[in-house]
Order: C-alpha cells, then structure tokens, then sequence
C-alpha cells in the first residue's frame, strides 16, 4: 500500500471508513514519521502518541461496533498549534512563562474534533504568543523548513505548516491575528486558511488580539482545508464574537471549485499591492496564476483599496494595544511561572521578577508599544488613528467587493527566507505581513493556496472573500489547485537521518 503519510485527510478519511485501514494504522504511521523527522523539523513541541494511539482505537472500536463515522475526518490526525488550550496536555504559547502548565479544559475547536473522530498528534511550535513571522520567536527553539532546513517555515504558525510539509500530520489547526496561518502556508507549500472572524469559536484560543485572532484549517489540500473548517466552524455561546449564522457551505465549494470552471467569477487584482516591495520570482508566480484564473473564465479586474498602504502601521498599533492588555493576565499568580518570591518581596515584585523571566524579547516589545499607544495623553493620537485607518481599510473592502467576487494577491512578498536574515530588525519581519494584514483588520476571509515555485521555493496566491464568503474563497482556490502539479510529492527533499 502507498505510505499513508503521503495521503490527503479526504483519502484517509475513507479509507478508514471503508475498513481499508485502521484509524490505528494511519496514527501509527504518522508517529513514526515524527519519530524519524522531527529531530530536523522540530515542528512539534508536544507528542501525545498515547493519547492519540487511544483515540483512534476509539475510532475503530465504533467502526467494529457497526456505528457510521463520526464524520468524513474520523480517524484522520490533526496537529494543533500550541495556543489552542487542550485538557491535561501541555500548552505553552511557546513561553517560558506557560511551560509546565496542563489546561483544565479544551478548547471548542478541540472539543468539535474529538467529536468529530478526529486524533490529536500532539502541540506544534510557533512564535511566542503568535507573535512573529518565522518562528524563531518560540522559547523552545526555532522549526525549521522541510523544504530547506536552513530556511523559516513561517509564523507566527510555523510548525503546524512544516508539519504538513514534512508529511508528519495530514492536517493541522493555526491561528491568524495578522497572517499566522496564511504565511506559513505559503512558504511551506501547503493551504491555510483564516476564517471569517467570528466563524470560529475563540473559546479557549490563548488571547493574543481578541479583535483580530482567529483559529483555522491547514491542510496539504484545498478540499482536506474546507473538511476541517466544517468540523471546526459554527456558532458558540461560549465565545461573545461567535457569529449565530451557518456555516458557509466550504466543502460543496472546494469540490465545485476543482471542476475547474471558473466562468461568472469577477476576481479582482488590488493595485496598491504593486510589485516593487516582492521578489521578481513572487511577482511572476502571481501573473502566471492569474493568467491560469482567466483561462478558467474569470473575468480579472484592477481595483483601487487606498487604505491597505495603512494597514501595517495600524495593525502594529491595534495587535500590541490588545496583547499589552490580554497578557496581563501572565502575572505569576494565576498560571505557569514564578520566580523572585522571598520572605520579603512584595507581589508586585514577584509579578515584575516572574514578567522579566518568562517573556522573550518580541513579547515585551509588543507590550511596551501597546502600552504606550494606550497611555493618556497618546490614545486618540496613535489608538485611535488607527481604529480610524481600519474603519477606512473596511470601506476599501466593501466597495471592491461591489466590483468584484473575490481579491488576489501573493500570500507574501516573498518566499522562505534564511534562518537569522530579519530578525536584527522587528520592521523586516512585520513586512511578511504586508498582504495578508487588510483581511484581518477588516475581518472576511482569506485563504493561501500553492502557486508555482520560486527558485525552488514555493509560492503562495491568497485568496481574500467577504464576510461569510468563506465558501468562494474556497472555489477559486481549488479551482487554482486543480490546474498545478501537487507540490509536495517530488520536491520535499529526504528527511529522514537528517540534522541540522
Ligand atoms: N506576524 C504577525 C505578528 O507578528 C502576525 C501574527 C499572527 O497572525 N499571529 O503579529
């Protein structure tokens, strides 16, 4: 039989379900996969091979018993990036201040899985309280690039995207504050996807911008993409955002979309995302999907959004003022870490020792700027600015979104860069960002799906839709895919036996 590591979660998902394999057999394969690449990858932080050897011996005893699958996904493997809270198994935002501490409970998402069928692999790395863009940012020691080991696979997500890169998981759950799922995705080679905000319940999402998170699907295909955002998707009383709408139809869409007929669709190119800030080889990995797009029928049109040349600098003012809230709830008493305690220091002494200790260099960065923006005398000038630029940024969306049905862009202006490269300078990792920012201040989704290759190194298209559009993301996606090699097959070099 064809090594089950190689298979998309769809394929697996039926071959389980027709008996064909166990639920037992695919988990084992993927953990001997992790056992014999991830001392290279590192894109796991946890490995739960017992917990996840149970839960799919669960699967097959329901199968045995002549119950019908939980759901398309029962039996299939996910990795679940490390901000996700999950029961008794460790979670640590990649922060000394969270190592050693087991939540009392799941997350929802978690929850809708393991009713779903699904089997918890274990926790991947990522950029310290998701924020970063390359992972180097995690307290635990970098990922690195299953495509080249000497290169980022992204972030703030990156060891769920390497994960699926380096066949070590079929699917993976990420989080996208201003790009962590997308981005990884793109230099990875892979499909995320960032929801629509309030589609996916954040109950249990390690609160890192409430108003801009939002946890999704990564896949090694668009299809397996949309089969875990209805499993994870929906309404939640539990989460205040949680949108009480359907879920759009994303699975009917990608299978739609992989007809290839793409006749009726208005996509729109967005002109102030121009080609002088991207590498040439992203530039033209761009022209030549677009060009592929309106050979299935779509019709391309320019359209104007003259607020995104905003959204870096409002996003960087928005994401730190929540984050220096949100992580104020890191004070040594509640959860985790803390140090300074002596018979004669003050509490505030031992939050302030405990803060110092456990937070990384970018953390405190982000802090300390969202503290300012938000101290009086600044809030209406920097805070509030920026409230204002995204009110602006939503209006460029809505209006674009009268023209046409969907907008493209690269995921990123440019592919896999060196380990070390950007991180002497905060201002060259946010630029990963530039595309995929607008989307989550205005809050529609977006989707990266494989474009091409750029010397070697993958490209992403992202695909941005209005809100509660999930589902034509998803179409114009697939479509995309059904027109491309399937990257991972041949180009992925051996792993195995490596290190770094
Ligand atoms: N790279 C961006 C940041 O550092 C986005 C992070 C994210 O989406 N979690 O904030």
């Amino acid at each position: 039989m064809t090594d089950l590591t190689t298979m998309s979660a769809a394929e697996l998902g039926r071959l389980i379900a027709a008996g064909e394999v166990s639920a037992v057999e695919v988990t084992q394969a993927h953990l001997d996969r992790i056992a014999a690449v991830d001392s290279a990858v590192h894109a796991f932080l946890y490995v739960d091979a017992e917990g996840a050897l149970e839960q799919a011996r669960a699967v097959d005893a329901a199968r045995a018993a002549g119950q019908a699958p939980a759901s398309p996904l029962a039996g299939v493997p996910v990795a679940v990036k490390d901000v996700i809270v999950t029961k008794g198994i460790p979670t640590t935002c990649a922060s000394k201040i969270l190592e050693g501490w087991r939540p009392p409970y799941d997350a929802t998402i978690v929850e809708r899985m393991r009713a779903a069928g699904l089997v918890m692999l274990g926790k991947t790395n990522m950029d310290e309280f998701a924020m970063g863009s390359s992972t180097e940012y995690s307290a635990f020691g970098p990922t690195y690039n299953p495509w080249d080991l000497s290169r980022i696979p992204g972030g703030s997500g990156g060891g769920s995207a390497a994960a699926l890169a380096a066949r070590e998981a079929p699917l993976a759950i990420g989080t996208d504050t201003g790009g962590s799922i997308r981005q990884p995705a793109a230099v990875t080679g892979t499909v995320g996807a960032k929801p629509t905000y309030g589609g996916v319940s954040r109950y249990g999402l390690v609160a890192f911008s409430s108003s801009l998170d939002q946890a999704g699907p990564c896949a090694r295909t668009v299809l397996d993409a949309a089969l875990l955002h209805e499993v994870i998707a929906g309404y939640d009383e539990r989460d205040s955002t949680s949108i009480p709408q359907p879920v759009p139809p994303v699975v009917e869409a990608a299978r739609r979309g992989a007809e290839g007929d793409l006749s009726g669709v208005r996509i729109g190119l967005v002109r102030e995302f121009s080609p002088e800030g991207a590498e040439p080889g992203v530039v033209a990995a761009l022209q030549t999907s677009v060009e592929t797009l309106a050979k299935l029928g779509a019709e391309i049109v320019e359209v104007s959004c003259p607020h995104f040349s905003y959204a870096l600098p409002a996003y960087y003012l928005i994401a730190p003022s929540e984050c220096s809230s949100n992580l104020a709830r890191f004070d040594g008493v509640r959860y985790g870490l803390r140090v300074g305690e002596t018979p004669d220091s003050t509490l505030e002494e031992v939050m302030a020792a405990t803060r110092d200790a456990g937070f990384g260099p970018e953390v405190k960065r982000r802090i300390i700027l969202g503290t300012y923006a938000l101290s009086a005398g600044y809030y209406d000038q920097f805070y509030g600015q920026a409230q204002k630029v995204r009110t602006l940024i939503t209006r460029d969306f809505q209006a674009a979104f009268e023209q046409v049905d969907v907008l493209v862009s690269a995921t990123t202006p440019f592919v896999a860069f060196p380990l070390g490269s950007r991180t002497a300078d905060p201002y060259q990792m946010y630029l990963a960002d530039l595309y995929t920012i607008p989307a989550n201040l205005y809050g529609g989704p977006a989707i990266s799906v494989p474009c091409g290759l750029s010397d070697g190194l993958p490209v992403g298209l992202q695909v941005m839709a209005p809100t509660m559009a999930d589902d034509r993301m998803y179409r114009i996606a697939a479509a995309l895919e059904s027109t491309q090699e399937p990257l991972l097959s041949s180009q992925v070099p051996t792993l195995e036996g490596k290190t770094r």
